[in-house]
C-alpha cells in the first residue's frame, strides 16, 4: 500500500492574494509512515519548548510577527522570555480594544501565529528549510503536483476550476505512478503482489463534498486519461495535527507557491527553498518530469518545471561573432 497525503496552498479565489493554487501530493509506502513520523518528531524538537508541541503550518510560521520587531534585543532572549515578552504585548493590545468584536479579531489574529513566537525570523526560515530538507534528502518519498496560475485565461473566464483540474492531474499521476510498479514488477513475476494506493487529504480542505463526488464519478467511468486502477476507497480526510505526512506536504506545497508566486528569479531564497525538493517530484530513467506540472499560458513563464518539461520560451541566441 502507497499513501498518498496531500494538501494545497494558496486559494482558488481570484481576489486573494496568492497567485497561484497548488495541490501536492506527498507519496510513501505504508511502512515508512513510523520512520517519517519520527523524523518530523525530531525536527520539531529542535524547535519547540521542552513540553510543547505545534503543527507545521507554514502560512503560520512563514510570516511577519510584528511584535517581535518591537522587543528590544529580541533575538538574545530565551526562548521562555520571548514568548512572555510577545505575550505580554499582544495582551495589551486586545486590552486596548474598544468593543468586544474588535478584541475578538485580535485574539483570532494572535492564535494563528502563537506557536511559534517564541521562533525569531530566522529560526523560523530554517524550520521550513528543514522540513524541505526533511523531503529532500528521504529517498522514500515521491512528490505529485499541480500549480495553477490563476491568471490563465482559462482558469481567468472559469472554463477551468482550479481545484478541480489540480486534484485529477495529482490523482492521476499517483495512479499512473502505481500502475508503472505494477508493470515493473509484472517482468519479473507474474504472481508479484499488487499495491494499491490512498489518498489522505488534510480535513480543513475546503472542498471536501465536491472532491468527493469527483472521485466517485472517477471510480465509476475513469478519469480523463483511463481507468482509476490501483487508488482504492475514497479519499480520508484526516486532522493534519494528528498526521506528520500532511504536515511535510503543507511545507512542500507552500514551498512551490512561493518559488511560483514570486516569479521563479534565479538565485533567490524561493528557489533555493524549491531546490531543495524538486528532485523529489516524480520523473522516469531518462529524466523526464511528470509529477509536477506548471499551468501557465504557453511560452510565458521559464520556471525550472516548464524548463524540464519543454514549456519555457525558446531564448534568444546572439549570433554576433566573437571578436572584431
Ligand atoms: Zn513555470
Amino acid at each position: 500500500m502507497f499513501l498518498l497525503y496531500a494538501d494545497a496552498s494558496g486559494t482558488a479565489d481570484q481576489q486573494d492574494h496568492s497567485k497561484h493554487y497548488v495541490l501536492l501530493g506527498l507519496c510513501v509506502p505504508e511502512g515508512h509512515w513510523f520512520a517519517l513520523n519520527r523524523l518530523l518528531q525530531s525536527l520539531k524538537t529542535r524547535y519547540c519548548q521542552p513540553g510543547q508541541d505545534f503543527e507545521l503550518h507554514a502560512a503560520e510560521f512563514c510570516v511577519s510577527i510584528n511584535e517581535q520587531t518591537e522587543i528590544p534585543d529580541f533575538d538574545q532572549l530565551s526562548r521562555t522570555d520571548r514568548r512572555a515578552k510577545v505575550q505580554a504585548l499582544r495582551q495589551q493590545r486586545i486590552d486596548a480594544e474598544k468593543n468586544s468584536k474588535k478584541k475578538k479579531a485580535r485574539i483570532d489574529k494572535y492564535r494563528r501565529t502563537e506557536q511559534f513566537i517564541h521562533l525569531t525570523r530566522l529560526e523560523r526560515s530554517r524550520l521550513l528549510e528543514d522540513a524541505l530538507d526533511l523531503v529532500g534528502a528521504n529517498d522514500r518519498i515521491r512528490l505529485f503536483g499541480e500549480a495553477i496560475h490563476k491568471a490563465h485565461p482559462a482558469v481567468a473566464s472559469g472554463q477551468v476550476d482550479p481545484v478541480h483540474q489540480a486534484f485529477e492531474q495529482v490523482t492521476s499521476r499517483f495512479d499512473a505512478y502505481l500502475q508503472m510498479i505494477d508493470h515493473w514488477k509484472l517482468k519479473k513475476s507474474p504472481r508479484r503482489k499488487i499495491d494499491n494506493g490512498l489518498i489522505v487529504l488534510d480535513k480543513d480542505y475546503s472542498t471536501e463534498a465536491a472532491i468527493q463526488d469527483q472521485f466517485k464519478r472517477y471510480r465509476q467511468h475513469g478519469h480523463p486519461w483511463g481507468q482509476m486502477r490501483h487508488v482504492i476507497d475514497v479519499p480520508m480526510f484526516a486532522s493534519s495535527d494528528l498526521v506528520c505526512g500532511l504536515q511535510l506536504v503543507d511545507a512542500c506545497a507552500y514551498a512551490v507557491r512561493r518559488y511560483l508566486d514570486t516569479q521563479a528569479v534565479v538565485g533567490s531564497h524561493e528557489e533555493r527553498n524549491f531546490l531543495r525538493i524538486f528532485h523529489r517530484f516524480d520523473q522516469d530513467g531518462q529524466g523526464n518530469l511528470h509529477g509536477l506540472r506548471h499551468y501557465v499560458a504557453t511560452g510565458t513563464c521559464a520556471c525550472l518545471a516548464c524548463q524540464r518539461r519543454g514549456h519555457a520560451p525558446t531564448r534568444q541566441v546572439s549570433m554576433t561573432p566573437l571578436g572584431p
